[in-house]
């Protein structure tokens, strides 16, 4: 029995190859135009590293007028979640990183879940079959420990190859025979590769990889009828027109083996780009940002910090191109999409992921927002995650947008808001909801102030009507007529006879009426409040003595 006869025995209602390679046409793109694809298993929910990888893969496809797709990759059902794939769409696109093709989309190059692939594989396997690449297994599971102990013990490389091989010489007829007197079987590849023989790779961010060529006839078809990883990669990264693999360096050791199916199978190979891991660092040590021990690893994590998803693209592109923040310094007003990332930029070995970081740049980002959006966008999280900050928003509409307005739109705008919480967290004394709220809001920071001059200020100065220029010179004036230093010169020659200088009385009008000695400028807080909450304050604050 030939090759061939063999390999129509086993397959015998499969389409040929060249039916799926006419049926998938080679896409009609401009030059230059890259194909990426993000390719998860349906496991419920992704990590940062995941949404890194997605992110990267989009802004190449995006930048060349390529195209980026969705595949879902559910041939390891033992990993599988119910609705994982629901799940890992929504996180995706909750960050804004939409697909052009592919699962829950349509396109012309799917079915584009892979279980529904089953006859394109088995198309392939039969190919190669028939050309002597690749053969029935019939070895039991006992079988492979068995040969994994003796290799174990006698320091041998471990797996299938070589002498190891023993189905790899197996007839036709012989495997024929032995299928049909009921044995089970899987498929292997019949490497060509010679162990000893180097090779050198390069890929688009590691750069030259030597790896010693693949000899293993690693599996192609499970016995559950499903392809591997491995198999499944090849064919349909081929048939999907995929320009660049981008994908995690995990995978960089199975490259000779992906390699070699290519070549088996007779595919142009892609170009592989292997992205660093994200480290964190814990202690003294650098490690890899885990998933199981690391909330920050979580991209639902940072939904609930409230940090704009906008915040965090800027975040990954700046880890994701080592000149990426100085562009983007040099042009706030431009858009991640008019920077260009280039594959020798990124990082070689790892990625440093660091939280605080992230809230700097998240910080930057706010302070370049118009407020009437920070508004919008603080509501929409607080009717999420804190419903009693909801509604007072929604009771101080344009109250709100004038307290994020203060100091913003200008050149050095407040870096004080990293994330939709920060609002009621630095700003709550504004709401008399929350002020009220408090047995104490002054804790015990009224004892450090002497308030008599304040009385008698807020007896006779008013606010709303001056502009700040009149009303800092009142400020001043008054301070000067009740013991203060005007000027520092005076001050710092004989300190003991004043009360302090006139930043130190604008201090205890700003502990009075915000109960922080830090806050956007006083006279637009003071303004905000009004004199009628201001006296009420002022009320309290004299009775914490
Ligand atoms: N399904 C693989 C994974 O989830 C995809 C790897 C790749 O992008 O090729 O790790």
């Amino acid at each position: 029995m030939t090759n061939e006869e063999f390999a129509n025995y086993l397959f015998p209602n499969v389409q040929d190859v060249s039916y799926y390679e006419n049926k998938y046409k080679k896409r009609n793109l401009k030059e230059g135009a890259i194909v990426t694809r993000y390719a998860p298993s349906p496991t419920g929910s992704i990590h940062m590293g995941n949404l890194f990888q997605a992110f990267i893969s989009k802004q190449y496809a995006r930048q060349s007028g390529g195209i980026f797709f969705l595949r879902v990759e559910d041939t390891d059902q033992k990993r599988e979640v119910e609705n994982g794939i629901e799940g890992i769409v929504k996180d995706v696109e909750s960050f804004g990183i939409n697909f052009d093709e592919g699962y829950g989309i349509g396109g012309e190059y799917g079915p584009y879940l892979q279980s529904e692939r089953g006859d394109i594989y088995a198309a392939y396997v039969k190919y190669l079959v028939a050309k002597g690449l690749a053969y029935p297994c019939f070895c039991s599971s006992s079988e492979i420990d068995e040969n994994r102990t003796i290799q174990e013990s006698t320091k041998e490389r471990i797996g299938y190859y070589g002498r190891w091989a023993t189905c790899r010489d197996l007839t036709p007829d012989t495997a024929k025979e032995k299928i049909e007197a009921g044995n089970p079987y899987i498929f292997r590849m019949k490497s060509r590769g010679d162990f000893n023989k180097k090779h050198v790779y390069h890929d688009a961010i590691k750069g030259d990889l030597e790896y010693p060529e693949n000899d293993m006839d690693n599996v192609i078809l499970k016995s559950d009828g499903l392809p591997t990883y491995h198999f499944a990669h090849a064919i349909d990264d081929h048939l999907m027109g995929t320009t660049h693999v981008i994908r995690g360096d995990e995978w960089v050791s199975s490259l000779p083996v992906h390699l070699e199916l290519f070549d088996l199978l007779g595919f142009k190979t892609p170009q592989y780009a292997h992205l660093a891991p994200l480290l964190k660092k814990d202690g003294d040590v650098v490690r890899k940002l885990s998933k199981r021990k690391d909330p920050e690893a979580s991209v639902r994590y940072y939904h609930e910090l409230g940090i704009p998803v906008d915040a965090i693209k800027l975040y990954l592109s700046t880890v994701g191109n080592t000149n990426f923040e100085e562009w983007y310094l040099a042009n706030p007003d431009k858009n991640i999409t008019d920077f260009t990332f280039q594959f020798d930029k990124m990082s070689v070995g790892g990625t440093m992921f660091d939280l605080a970081k992230l809230e700097n740049i998240s910080k930057v980002y706010f302070s370049v927002q118009k407020a009437d959006k920070i508004y919008d966008e603080v509501l929409n999280y607080s009717k999420q995650y804190d419903l009693e900050f909801a509604n007072i928003l929604e009771h101080n509409k344009d109250y709100t947008i004038s307290l994020l307005n203060i100091e913003r739109e200008i050149e050095r705008p407040r870096k004080d808001i990293g994330a939709y919480p920060s609002v009621r967290k630095e700003f709550w004394y504004m709401y008399d909801e929350l002020f009220n709220k408090e047995a104490n809001p002054y804790q015990d920071i009224a004892k450090n102030y002497q308030y008599d001059d304040l009385i008698t200020y807020m007896n006779t100065i008013y606010l709303s009507t001056d502009t700040e220029e009149e009303w800092f010179g009142k400020v001043k004036d008054f301070a000067g007529t009740h013991g203060y230093a005007i000027n520092r010169k005076d001050y710092k020659a004989d300190p003991s006879s004043f009360k302090g200088q006139v930043s130190d009385f604008c201090e205890l009008i700003r502990v009075m009426a915000t109960t922080k000695t830090i806050s956007p400028n006083l006279y637009d807080i003071l303004k905000l409040l009004g004199n009628d909450r201001l006296k009420k304050r002022l009320e309290l604050f004299a009775r914490q003595k």
